[in-house]
């Protein structure tokens, strides 16, 4: 497998995981304001279709995390806390995305998108965003901006292009050594994507480091589940998100030459 990410993710959760888990369940509590606002963005995609038992709630992520996943006939949809106190247009916007998205209602309203887009990048939130990364991140040197790539550039362009611009961006940083064996990997601990330095190179091809960053996204996206007391890591609805990618086979053909 050319990226090593299966064994290598930390099992065990330190104790401040486990605190910062628990007052995370205390803000479990939405308003009844929030769980409208997601029905009537229901009805509004899927007028005929019984409305679903909804489970939303903010989360202490370490970015602008949004998810939303059915399971059981439930929605479960996880906001970031930094989202809690948005306008309601921003809400609105933000159960309109991740339904169309789930549903496959695409396009995505442009009028939501932008609002969406708009609040996340205005001023406020942002130095907000990138305070709480730094703080509740790890305390270590990393650098997302290489010698001939932008690690930071290149997951924007790729959650644009293939995330709705929905993924939060985690910590992002090249390895400290020119790692050959873990060329990328997820940590989800940590909220950090590690791209191994070897590839910051100007013969590296961009679609290499695109697919190592975007398979490293997957991650985000897909976290690791516990079936029947075995880790899946690389899930069916994972690998199938793969096969999207436009140049998977150039990219990987080029990681096994290494
Ligand atoms: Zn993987």
């Amino acid at each position: 497998m050319p990226i090593r990410s299966a064994g290598t993710q930390p099992s065990r959760r330190s104790n401040g995981a486990r605190v910062q888990e628990f007052s995370a369940k205390l803000k479990a509590v939405v308003s009844e304001a929030l769980i409208h606002i997601f029905e009537q963005e229901y009805r509004e995609l899927r007028p005929r279709a019984p409305m679903p038992a909804l489970d939303i709630r903010f989360r202490r992520f370490t970015s602008l995390n949004t998810t939303i996943r059915l399971r059981d006939g439930r929605l479960h949809v996880r906001l970031s806390d930094l989202l809690e106190h948005a306008p309601e247009a921003v809400h609105r916007a933000i159960a309109h995305i991740l339904l169309a998205k789930l549903y496959k209602k695409l396009p995505i309203q442009r009028i939501h998108a932008d609002r969406y887009r708009r609040y996340v990048s205005s001023e406020p939130v942002a130095r907000q965003a990138e305070y709480i990364r730094q703080t509740r991140g790890r305390k270590k040197i990393l650098t997302a901006k290489g010698h001939h790539y932008d690690l930071d550039e290149v997951f924007e362009s790729l959650n644009l292009r293939f995330f709705h611009g929905l993924l939060g961006r985690p910590t992002l940083t090249w390895s400290a050594h020119h790692a050959r064996r873990m060329l990328g990997h997820y940590d989800a601990a940590h909220n950090t994507i590690m791209v191994s330095r070897v590839f910051d190179r100007p013969d590296t091809p961009r679609c290499a480091i695109e697919y190592l960053l975007y398979h490293e996204m997957l991650h985000l996206k897909h976290p690791v589940r516990v079936k029947a007391g075995r880790r899946c890591v690389h899930s069916k609805a994972f690998q199938d998100e793969e096969r999207l990618f436009p140049e998977l086979e150039q990219a990987k053909a080029y990681l096994k030459r290494l």
